[in-house]
């Protein structure tokens, strides 16, 4: 049994991986700012469920009192908006969120990790590539990436691999959040707002929760043993 922490376990993305893993039989904890969400995603599973902001850096290293064996840092932040008009506030704390959140919650993880380890990102596609509106987010994931590249080569001796998950547009939450800005900035519905941003993409739809877990479980396996500093394109061929 793999003891397994799912940042940002309350919605979307990591609740789908957290019961992934749950349901396999892997001990599962996962971590968030609400722990009612965290509940609902546990949901009877026997999830241990902590409250934690991943930019508070004590309530990171608390989650660590146990090594954990697949760590995914997930917990995830956007907020569109043009740069010329982004107040730095907003600027650092989608920095924060998604940039320094990862860092300290690898930081803390590898402090007592062991051979065999897997440290895993949610990145995205604007890990990959840029976009109108969206700078803070952007600069932020490419941030992602560098780390998880440098990471790899660092940790590569001690049997652990560190990998990102680059998911396109994903039906989450977060997903819906991008569906209304653009509604709400050209005036169209929230169906025209999702049919223009998957327009970009060559199967023309959302990407499944479900399908950004099977890259992570793949990841997490014993069988990925050998890809170490990759990003996982999860993005249908946009990317
Ligand atoms: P979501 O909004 O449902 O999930 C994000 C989770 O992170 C939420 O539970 C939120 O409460 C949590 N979170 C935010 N700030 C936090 C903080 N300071 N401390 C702890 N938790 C915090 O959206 P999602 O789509 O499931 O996003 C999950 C991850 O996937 C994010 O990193 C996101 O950037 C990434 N991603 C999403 C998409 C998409 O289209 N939905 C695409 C690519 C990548």
């Amino acid at each position: 049994m793999r003891r397994v922490l799912v940042t940002g376990g309350g919605s979307g993305i990591g609740r789908a991986i957290a019961q992934a893993f749950a349901d396999e039989g892997d001990a599962v904890t996962i971590s968030g700012r609400r722990k009612e969400a965290l509940e609902e995603t546990n949901g009877g599973r026997g999830m241990t469920c902590v409250a934690c902001d991943v930019t508070d850096e004590a309530q990171v290293a608390a989650l660590f009192g146990e090594p954990f064996d697949v760590v995914i840092a997930n917990a995830g932040a956007g907020a569109p908006m043009k740069m010329r008009d982004m107040p730095l506030a907003q600027w650092n704390s989608i920095i924060n969120v998604n940039l320094t959140g990862v860092f300290l919650t690898f930081r803390a993880a590898l402090q007592t990790m062991q051979t065999g380890g897997r440290l895993i990102a949610m990145a995205s596609t604007a890990s990959l590539q840029g976009g109108p509106n969206i700078s803070a987010y952007v600069a932020s994931k490419h941030g992602v990436l560098g780390l998880v590249r440098a990471l790899a080569t660092e940790v590569a001796r001690e049997g652990i691999t560190c990998n990102a998950v680059c998911p396109g547009f994903v039906d989450t939450p977060m997903g819906d959040a991008a569906a209304e800005g653009v509604a709400k900035r050209f005036g169209i519905s929230q169906e025209e707002a999702t049919a223009r941003i998957v327009s970009g993409n060559p199967m023309r739809r959302m990407i499944r929760p479900e399908e950004v877990v099977a890259a992570v479980k793949f990841l997490a396996s014993p069988e990925a043993s050998m890809v170490n500093g990759h990003a996982l394109s999860v993005s249908g061929g946009e990317v």
